[in-house]
């Protein structure tokens, strides 16, 4: 099995990457960052969306797995202090592989007719240069709504405890195969309307964005945010690819939220 590691770059998360990169090698793991069946990343959540985004034209053949060098994440929920736990588990295959869902985001440019497509694992958002977005929302080939606002944010359920719950959006379980529509500020009075609440949608249906104004849009892919020029369309759908995580232990989805945002001793 060829592994490699994903550093925050810290020096704990480095230390750690160290003291990890020797065990596994001893345990007759080969370290490959170019093909690597294991990543494994140390840091935060952060973190494994930079390792997703080096990885992701090779997921059918990589699995994930986080430990946290700060708080606890949703990907990264293993503690520093069961790294030796983690290798002995990395070096008898003692793991199961969990499949997320992803989200496919599409964009069309007008003059050129060109499009670019990308996979985001946790959400994609839109928002105009200039202050308020304006785009027209289409639901499965379906106007649905103008919407005015600060922009808007299309995420998957493993990215929905990130920006989406921010944003009032739900948090949706990850074996659910989905993606959720949450607004950002949206202007609602007696002329302009939007439903208001963040739309759940499943696999096979899809969301189709158009400029009312401007042509130009910033669009984040999870950390990454590149101004696109000339936006004929943005489209986003549940991608047919998944992200795979190595499971050692049960920590249930509902338990990583409690920890996570209620209490993380009780
Ligand atoms: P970042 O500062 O590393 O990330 C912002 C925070 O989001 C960090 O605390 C990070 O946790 C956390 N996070 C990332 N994925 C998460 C998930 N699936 N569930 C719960 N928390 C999660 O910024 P970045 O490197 O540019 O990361 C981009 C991400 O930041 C975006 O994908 C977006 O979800 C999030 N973001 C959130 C807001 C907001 O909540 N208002 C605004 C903008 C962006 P770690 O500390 O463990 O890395």
């Amino acid at each position: 099995m060829k592994f490699s590691i994903q550093s925050r770059n810290d020096s704990l998360s480095n230390q750690l990457m160290e003291a990890a990169k020797g065990y596994l090698t001893d345990f007759g793991l080969v370290f490959d960052e170019e093909e690597p069946n294991i990543v494994v990343s140390i840091g935060g959540d952060g973190t494994m969306l930079h390792g997703f985004h080096k990885y992701k034209h090779r997921l059918e053949d990589t699995a994930f797995v986080g430990i946290h060098t700060g708080h606890l994440g949703f990907y990264a929920d293993w503690k520093p202090k069961e790294l030796e736990k983690l290798v002995i588990s990395l070096a008898r295959k003692e793991f199961n592989v969990i499949e997320y869902p992803l989200l496919e985001v599409t964009i069309q440019y007008r003059h050129s007719g060109d499009s670019a497509t990308y996979l985001a694992m946790n959400e994609s958002t839109v928002k105009s240069p200039e202050v308020t977005l304006v785009m027209d929302v289409e639901l499965n080939g379906e106007h649905f709504e103008r919407f005015r606002g600060d922009g808007l944010c299309v995420s998957t359920p493993s990215g929905s405890t990130a920006y989406n719950k921010a944003l009032g959006g739900a948090i949706i379980h990850p074996s659910l195969s989905s993606m959720q529509l949450t607004e950002m500020a949206s202007i609602n009075n007696r002329v302009f309307r939007t439903v208001g609440s963040p739309l759940v949608l499943p696999e096979h249906h899809n969301i189709l964005l158009t400029p009312v104004k401007g042509p130009d849009f910033m669009v984040t892919i999870d950390h990454l945010q590149l101004l696109h020029k000339d936006v004929k369309s943005i489209e986003y759908k549940v991608a047919a690819e998944k992200v795979r995580f190595a499971r050692f232990r049960s920590f249930p989805f509902w338990k990583r939220v409690h920890d996570s945002f209620i209490d993380d001793n009780g």
